[in-house]
């Protein structure tokens, strides 16, 4: 078959396995913040407390059938849920699209659903949930593993970078928030960001975990200090008041610099190198 054939014949496949697990990720996005269970109790309505039947939990469909309202109390249901489940969906059929039906596809669907719940939950409570960095690091790990027994690892790093890349994440990126701390005299980084690198260094290894901080630390300098500072800044004017700069929640911007940097980090590297060393 070529490989727009199997494309087409595993794409329906991928597209729902990944609406189901942003199904999930609701679940994890709602519930880990508030430090309570995923598992029990069953998905209850929030504003009749009346437990949510199967057929009206169908990811992205149901809520369209609903049209956004609980079915017994009429309380909207937010269109936060049916945008993860689409967009982990977009991510496993992308996956599928980038690397074929292969093990590391799934990997990599697997770890950009995980890194989706993480910049989600940091950008509504500035928290990162252990339990998205504790799987994603397991996830890693064992994913190196047996992508080593396989002998298929790209674009992933093997299991002794992986190990070496945790470290290196996690160091990094505690250093620069004691840094920053020092330098600004208040607290810069959470640990949640040290365990979101350990995660992340564990799937991309030891030099490309520095450049995820780098470029994570970019994204967030140039939408912070070009956007937000100074709408905050002219808002609080305004209004008389005074302006008090709001936290950056770092792992919005580390999500999506990880993927970067997994997919294209090192061709990013040989092409700075190659311009800077001829
Ligand atoms: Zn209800």
């Amino acid at each position: 078959m070529s490989s727009a054939a199997w494309f087409a014949a595993y794409a329906p496949l991928f597209a729902v396995l990944g609406a189901i697990f942003g199904s999930f990720l609701n679940v994890c996005i709602a519930r880990w913040p508030k430090d309570e269970s995923v598992v029990r109790p069953r998905s209850r309505c929030p504003g009749c407390g009346g437990a949510i039947a199967w057929y009206d939990n169908v990811p992205v469909i149901s809520w369209l059938v609903l049209r956004a309202k609980c079915r017994t109390c009429g309380q909207p249901i937010s269109w936060q849920y049916p945008l993860v489940e689409a967009i982990t969906a977009l991510i496993w059929v992308s996956a599928l699209w980038l690397l074929g039906p292969s093990v590391v596809a799934v990997r990599l669907a697997l770890v950009a659903t995980i890194l989706l719940g993480v910049a989600v939950t940091d950008a509504q409570s500035y928290l990162i949930p252990d339990g998205f960095t504790v799987s994603g690091l397991a996830i890693a790990l064992i994913g190196a593993l047996v992508g080593a027994v396989l002998g298929e690892q790209l674009p992933f790093v093997g299991p002794w970078d992986a190990v070496l890349g945790a470290c290196v994440g996690a160091g990094a990126i505690t250093i620069m928030g004691w840094l920053g701390e020092v330098a600004l005299k208040k607290e810069a980084m959470g640990y949640g960001d040290a365990t979101l690198m350990a995660f992340v260094g564990a799937l991309v290894g030891p030099v490309r975990a520095l450049l995820t901080v780098f470029v994570g630390a970019a994204l967030a300098a140039v939408l912070f200090v070009a956007i937000v500072y100074p709408i905050g800044w002219i808002r609080a004017r305004r209004a008389g008041a005074e302006f008090t700069p709001p936290l950056v929640p770092f792992g919005v911007f580390l999500a999506p610099a990880a993927i970067v940097t997994l997919l294209f980090g090192n061709a990013l590297l040989n092409w700075y190198l190659s311009r800077v060393f001829g």
